[in-house]
Formats: structure tokens, sequence, C-alpha cells
């Protein structure tokens, strides 16, 4: 056991009516390791950007930074280019190994390649594809190129593809060759500012040779592996993340070279990544996790990065984090409530001895998932939050902190979080704790986005009274915990109270038949709005009216007769994003028969 439970408890306001108690979960430092950040009110003293800046190293010959040269090339001129960097495990069983030399040379190659095509500076080089050793080449020969990267789901369907590729105006699309065939061919006549396809073959020897379409490992072999980085500037762009629009239509948030500065501080500080590390986020690149943690921050901090190109499936995640000895391993709530689902005998099955930091981010974490972390794995998961605006981990339950179960954590160093109001002229901070309010953030962060991708209005609108407006609902404790209330546009206002579905979802959660839940409103002439909640169920419960009456029982005496909801329906599934969150959006209009909306996001079978 590397922490435990104690018997302190700490207490959740629920709108001034009932007070629920979660217990705290003490962290301690596992296998003798000292948390990077060991006291958070000194690191807070200590901390400044232009300080974690100064731990790069900048590009050679001084003035510039670019993304993949503190990833890649910086570790091989300090002479760790023998050092594995990535390793891949394929979905038919295949492992490689990279290391930081191999990836340079490759990345340098790529550099070449898209020299080759015309690509320049701030031109758009776009990806899809799943997590393939090729795509994490074209990521980082991109951002040496001077170029913007920006990657897609292999999932999506043509429609999302299209309208992302039109939105960003791609010069250059890297697919496979399968891919390319079924989603972008018959595209191609409606993108004309799409001058090339680098097509990744299926197998060697496929590829093709289409006008407009070059094979990657033909052009990757004629490439020159010298190639002298762009230089690039602190603030010239190098990502464009469209977002997961769980509420409202996707937009491409635009970040730059400087915020390699907050995914090295972030993985040091909120991940606690050392040397030696094996780093596993199980996120894809397609959503900005799977890029800022799935491919940067690890590979800045100079710890492996493993890459697994297979989906969810618990067996195979839970022999994986066995077999290569994962030791942070940072993972979303969908994939959790999927474990607790299989049972947490299926996790005792496997022993994990080097694992010592569990992470957590993209929706709100359950404080009964935290618990059952510690219960399952013998270590809690530790929630932090952040979103593609932001580029970074923003507020995080660090490993030397007690995690208050559902509490997203404190602020980062350097991290002016607050909770604020909007007025007529802008917004006001809230000072007086455990009031709800919109979570805002003081900007001046190296990875908050710089635009939506020409959207100025829009971009605009997010920023009021000196803050940056991140549209979520939550509150601040007086020790400085944040609590996740729910999306702004997801909360329901009834017989007055706002409610915040997190809050709702949680208390289902405590049933024990219920594996995940989804609280919405709807209308109702009296009380404005009554909520609802959709649940799935674990295994071995089968949906009747008595198990209804027992769950909504619980959450009666839990959330009291006003928060409660009033109406609950079984799903075998809900509907998420292909990040995996769920899209309460599409089961209020669902449940009211309106337009379903943009479902570009929607997780469905490809
Ligand atoms: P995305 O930009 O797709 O990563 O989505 C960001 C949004 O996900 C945030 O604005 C939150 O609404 C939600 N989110 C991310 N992390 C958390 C968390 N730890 N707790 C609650 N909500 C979260």
């Amino acid at each position: 056991m590397t922490s435990q439970r104690s018997g302190r408890f700490v207490a959740k306001r629920n709108h001034g009516m009932k007070t629920r108690w979660a217990p705290i979960v003490k962290s301690r430092p596992s296998q003798g390791a000292i948390p990077n950040l060991e006291d958070y009110a000194k690191a807070w003293s200590t901390f400044s950007w232009d300080a974690a800046r100064r731990e790069l190293a900048g590009l050679p010959g001084g003035g510039g930074l670019n993304i993949a040269y503190e990833a890649v090339d910086r570790h091989v001129d300090a002479g760790r280019g023998g050092s594995v960097a990535l390793r891949w495990l394929g979905k038919d069983g295949a492992i490689h190994d990279y290391t930081f030399g191999q990836i340079k040379s490759l990345t340098d190659r790529f550099a070449n390649v898209l020299g080759g095509l015309g690509v320049r500076k701030g031109d758009r080089v776009f990806a899809l594809c799943g997590r393939i050793p090729e795509l994490y080449v074209a990521a980082l020969g991109t951002l040496k190129r001077g170029a913007i990267f920006c990657p897609l789901f292999s999932a999506f369907g043509p429609e999302p593809i299209r309208s992302r590729l039109m939105i960003g105006q791609a010069k250059v699309l890297v697919t496979t060759e399968s891919l390319y065939r079924r989603k972008v061919e018959a595209l191609r006549d409606a993108l004309p500012f799409l001058e090339r396809v680098v097509v990744i073959a299926d197998a060697p020897g496929g590829g093709g040779s289409a006008p407009g379409i070059v094979d990657y490992a033909r052009t990757m072999e004629e490439a020159s592996e010298r190639f002298a980085i762009a230089p690039t500037a602190a603030e010239d762009p190098a990502l464009l993340h469209f977002t997961s629009g769980t509420t409202g239509f996707p937009k491409g948030a635009l970040h730059v070279h400087d915020a390699v500065v907050a995914h090295y501080a972030t993985g040091r500080l909120a991940l606690d990544m050392k040397p030696g590390d094996v780093f596993w986020c199980t996120a894809d690149p397609g959503w900005v996790t799977g890029t800022s943690y799935g491919i940067i921050a690890p590979l800045v901090n100079g710890v492996m990065n493993l890459v697994v190109e297979a989906e969810f499936d618990a067996d195979l995640w839970l022999e994986i984090l066995e077999r290569e000895g994962v030791s942070v391993w940072y993972t979303a709530p969908t994939a959790i409530r999927m474990l607790v689902k299989a049972g947490s005998a299926l996790v005792k099955a496997h022993r994990y001895p080097r694992l010592r930091f569990m992470g957590s981010v993209g929706e709100p974490l359950n404080p009964e998932a935290v618990v059952w972390g510690q219960e399952a794995f013998g270590l809690p998961f530790h929630d932090n939050w952040w979103q593609t605006e932001t580029g970074g981990i923003m507020i995080a339950n660090f490993a030397s902190m007690d995690i208050r179960p559902g509490s997203m954590g404190r602020a980062l160093p350097g991290i002016e979080a607050a909770i604020v109001r909007r007025t007529k002229n802008g917004a006001e901070e809230i000072r007086e704790p455990e009031a709800d309010g919109e979570l805002a953030l003081r900007p001046g962060w190296p990875s908050m986005f710089r635009a939506y991708w020409n959207e100025p209005e829009r971009y605009r609108k997010c920023f009021a009274g000196g803050f940056y407006l991140t549209g979520d609902l939550a509150r601040r404790d007086a020790d400085g915990y944040f609590w996740f209330v729910g999306r702004s546009d997801d909360v329901i206002k009834s017989s007055g109270h706002l409610i915040g579905p997190f809050e709702v979802e949680s208390a289902l959660l405590e049933h024990p038949a219920v594996a995940e839940a989804a609280a919405i409103g709807l209308p109702d002439p009296v009380a404005g709005e009554l909520v609802k909640a959709f649940v799935t169920l674990k295994s071995g419960f089968e949906a009747s009216p008595e198990l209804q009456l027992r769950i909504l029982g619980l959450a009666r005496s839990r959330l009291g007769a006003a928060v409660a909801p009033k109406d609950l329906e079984f799903r075998s599934a809900l509907p998420r994003t292909r990040s995996g969150k769920i899209m309460r959006r599409l089961l209020k209009a669902q449940a009211l028969g309106l337009p379903e909306g943009d479902l570009s996001t929607l997780e469905a079978p490809s």
C-alpha cells in the first residue's frame, strides 16, 4: 500500500441544504519517491514561467523556441540519444522501441519531406491516422518545419474530416492507405487547397501513386536526414486543436511553441514525471490530451512514452500496466468507469509494483472512482482539470497532496484561477469560498490558446474583466481546492436551485448497480426544470421498476427532494464524444425531440 484512506472527512456543500461527506484520501509518496512538487506553498513561492523556460534549451544559436527541438533534439545534443523515447505497442502484438536519436533522424527526414512538398512556416499539416509511429513522426517533423500540426481522430467520418480540413485550410494531409480510400478520396474535389496527401501504406508495397498522392515510405527513404530546424519564435503558431464540442460546434484552438514550457512544467509538477519513468497517456492525439501529454510532455521530460495502438480493453490494458512496468498512468474517467464495471477482482489479478501515480482528466471524476482506485490498485486516481483552450493542466491533485475525492485539486503554481460572476461590464471575482460561479484564469501562461482559427470575435468573447472565462461552473473551498459543478450549458435550474449534473451523477454512482450516470434538466411549468437521470448498469444487474425506485430513493436521500432526479431511465450505453465525455446535450435533445445538432464528435463505430 502506498497511500491510505484516513478517517478524516471533508464536507462537500450541497445547495446549502444538506452536506455530503466524502473521505479524504491521503497521498503518500510510493517507492520512496519524493514528489517533484513536494510542498505546495513552497512551490508557489519559487515557481515562475520564466524559470521553467530557462530549464529548456532554446534553439541552438539562441533566440528561438521549438517544441520538437525541446522534445527530441535537445536530448540527443545532451548525449541521451540512445535512450528509448517511445515504445509502440501495435494492435497485432508488435513492439517497437524508438530512441531519441532515431526519432531525431525520422523527424528530420519528415521535415525535409514537407520542404519538398512546398510546406512553409505557418502552413497547416493535418494527420488522420490511428496511434501508429508515423503519426508521432509527422507531428514532430511538422513542428520542426515551422508548420502548424493538426491531428484528427481516425474514427471521424468524411463530414467532420471535410469540415476541419476546410476550416483549417489544410495544405497537406498525412493518412493511411485504407483511411484515404474510405474517407478522403471522395472529398478531394471539395478541398482545392489540399495540395498533397501523404499516404502510409497498409502493407509494404502499398501506398499509391495517383496525382496529388505521396507515398510515405518512399519519400521518407529518399529524404535527407540532415535538417536544420526552422527558426521559430516562442509566439509562432505550432498546433491547431479542434475542441471535442460536447455542447457546441467545433472550433480550432491555436497554440504556439511557447506551450512547450507548460507541457514540461505540468508533466513534472502535476503528473510527477521523473527520469526512468514509463509513462502511459491513454488519450488519442485527436484530443488535445493525446498531443500535450501523449506526445510532448513525456518526451520533453525525457521519460519513455508508451503508445498503445489498441482501444480500451480491460484485460489488455491491465496486462500492459503490469508487463510494461508503467510508473505514471494518465487516463480518463470513461476508462476508469469501464474498469469499475469490469470489477476490482480483474484489477487485482495483476501486480503493479512500479505504478506510482495515476491521473485522470477530461470529465469530472466521481468520488467513488477515486476511492475505488485506492481499493483496486492500492493507489488513488488524481483528478486534474484543463481544456483544449488552456493547452495544459491548470488545476491538479498533486502527488504530495491529500485528495478530497470529487475535487479537481488546486491551481498549478503560476496559474491564477478564480471563481467569477459575469457582470454587465465584464466579470468580477467572487472571493468568498464555497460560492458557485464561473471558473476563470488570469491570462499569461505559455500554453494559453492564442486564437480560434479565423474566428476573432469568438475568441474575444472568452475574455472579460482581465480573465479568460472557461465556460465551466465550479466552486473553491477555503483551502483553495476547486470543485466542478458542470459546463455552464449543462447546469440545471430547478425551483430556484442551480444544480450541477456532476453532483447528481455522483450520488447515483453511489448505488452499487450503477456504472455510469448522466443528469439533465427537462422543462417543467412549475419548477422551471426537473432533473432526469440516465444510467447504465454494472454487469450482473438487471433493469427493473424496483431497481429504478431504489436508485431514485438513494439519490433523494443523498441530495434532497429539490435536487434529486424525478425520473430515471436505464440505457445500455450513454452517448459520448470521441474523447469520452458524456454528451448531455444530446440526451436532452433526444428527450425533447429537438434537432440533435452537431454530432461530428459523437463516438460511433467508424
Ligand atoms: P476538452 O477541451 O475537450 O478537453 O474539454 C474540456 C472540458 O472538459 C472542460 O471545460 C470541462 O468541462 C471538462 N473537464 C476536463 N477535465 C475535467 C475535470 N477534471 N473535471 C471536470 N470536468 C473536466
